[in-house]
């Protein structure tokens, strides 16, 4: 901008003073107001095309803009060299030419400009096409570059607008798409709470509430593993509860689920440290695991267990052996070998069990595991 001015104010001043004076105020006025009222637009609404003062403002300013290099050409023309003057015009076409970039966003304003300086230069042209000796050809050259220009802006507007359409269409989409992956991703993250509570559902025992057999396979080769790597003890103690078909025939079976409940809840509070667990193995049978626990301490938490449920005192009138409800336990713990399973040392307490209940119930027995390193050794 600053550039064009100081070329037509050192032109005009060539020619006439007074010319380059009001040319340059007038070009001075009219893009000072224009560019402070583009600010002021962009910086309330970002869409100023859509305004219809600020695109009013526009036409009115690019009007004004052709009038002033078509009024200023037609000014100078008798104080110019035809070669000259001939600059000029090319000079206004060329101008005229780089300005088809406003077309993109209005192509109102363009189309104006180029209308009140090509199209009145190319008009006066013609009328004074006697004057100079190219005048009726730049005529007929001024109007073929705008019927150009006018069909290129279309083509410029129509393909910017498609283009604008087609990023807003992507946008939306990309918008749509983007709430769609969340709300899989929310469905996803209840689908897999629910899997993992159906999961926890089946590994728990519904009457007791301990783990269920299943509860039991889940985690036992996890634990057992990290003694094994640790070459830390494991203790087993199972229990079984003494004459307690008898009871049910007594007392019902009803009296008798809530005799198996009481029970369970003596182990659930004997077993809260990491990787220590009660469980149901079926009906009136349970075990306790105890990882990095010795025989010794195994033998006072059986006997605790032995003496909890006693200490319930659940009458038993039909127990042949004692007056109240009472379990017998059998017990073992090893440092276990690499190749141990736990279905090893399950049978090896239930042969335990199998001898506190022959050896006359409500006792404790210790289980053996001939290929295992007892837990106490070393002590
Ligand atoms: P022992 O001292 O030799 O263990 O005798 P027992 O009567 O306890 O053993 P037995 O295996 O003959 O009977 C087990 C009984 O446990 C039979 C069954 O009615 C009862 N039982 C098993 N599961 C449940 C249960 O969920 N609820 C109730 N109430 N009783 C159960
Ligand atoms: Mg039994
Ligand atoms: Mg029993």
């Amino acid at each position: 901008m600053l550039g064009i001015l100081s070329l037509g104010v050192a032109t005009f001043y060539a020619v006439e003073p007074l010319y380059s004076v009001s040319w340059a105020v007038s070009l001075l006025v009219l893009n000072l107001w224009w560019s402070q009222r583009i600010n002021q637009t962009l910086l309330t609404n970002r869409h100023f095309s859509k305004r219809p003062t600020v695109l009013n403002e526009l036409i009115a300013y690019s009007v004004l803009t052709g009038a002033i290099w078509s009024a200023t050409l037609i000014a100078l023309d008798s104080y110019l060299s035809d070669l000259v003057f001939y600059l000029c015009v090319m000079c206004v076409a060329i101008i005229t030419v780089v300005n088809i970039a406003v077309s993109v966003v209005i192509r109102s304003a363009y189309l104006a400009q180029l209308v009140f300086s090509l199209g009145v230069i190319a008009m006066w042209l013609a009328w004074h096409a006697d004057q100079r000796p190219f005048n009726a050809g730049f005529a007929a050259l001024l109007l073929a570059l705008m019927v150009f220009l006018i069909i290129t802006s279309e083509w410029m507007s129509k393909s910017f607008s498609e283009m604008v359409e087609t990023s807003l269409e992507r946008a939306a989409m990309s918008k749509d798409l983007s709430s769609l992956t969340d709300s899989l991703k929310t469905r996803n993250l209840q689908l897999q709470d629910a899997r993992k509570q159906l999961a926890e559902q089946a590994t728990i025992d519904e009457m007791t509430g301990l783990r269920n057999r299943r509860g039991v396979n889940i985690i036992i080769s996890d634990e057992l593993g990290r003694m094994k790597r640790a070459q830390l003890p494991v203790a087993l103690i199972v229990l079984d509860v003494d004459h307690f078909k008898a009871y049910n025939d007594n007392y019902g079976h009803p009296a008798g689920d809530q005799v198996l409940q009481r029970i369970a809840n003596v182990m659930l509070e004997m077993t809260n440290r990491g990787g220590e667990f009660a469980a149901r193995m079926g009906g009136e049978e349970f075990a306790m695991f105890f990882p990095g626990m010795k025989l010794s301490a195994a033998l006072e938490v059986a006997e605790r267990v032995r003496e909890g449920v006693l200490g319930l005192r659940i009458p038993h009138e039909k127990s042949p052996t004692a007056e109240f409800v009472t379990v017998s336990v059998g017990v073992v713990s090893c440092v276990p070998e690499w190749e141990l399973e736990f279905d090893q040392l399950l049978q090896a307490a239930d042969v335990a069990l199998y001898e506190s209940k022959t050896s006359g119930r409500n006792r404790i027995a210790v289980g053996e595991l001939p290929a295992q390193r007892e837990s106490d050794l070393g002590e």
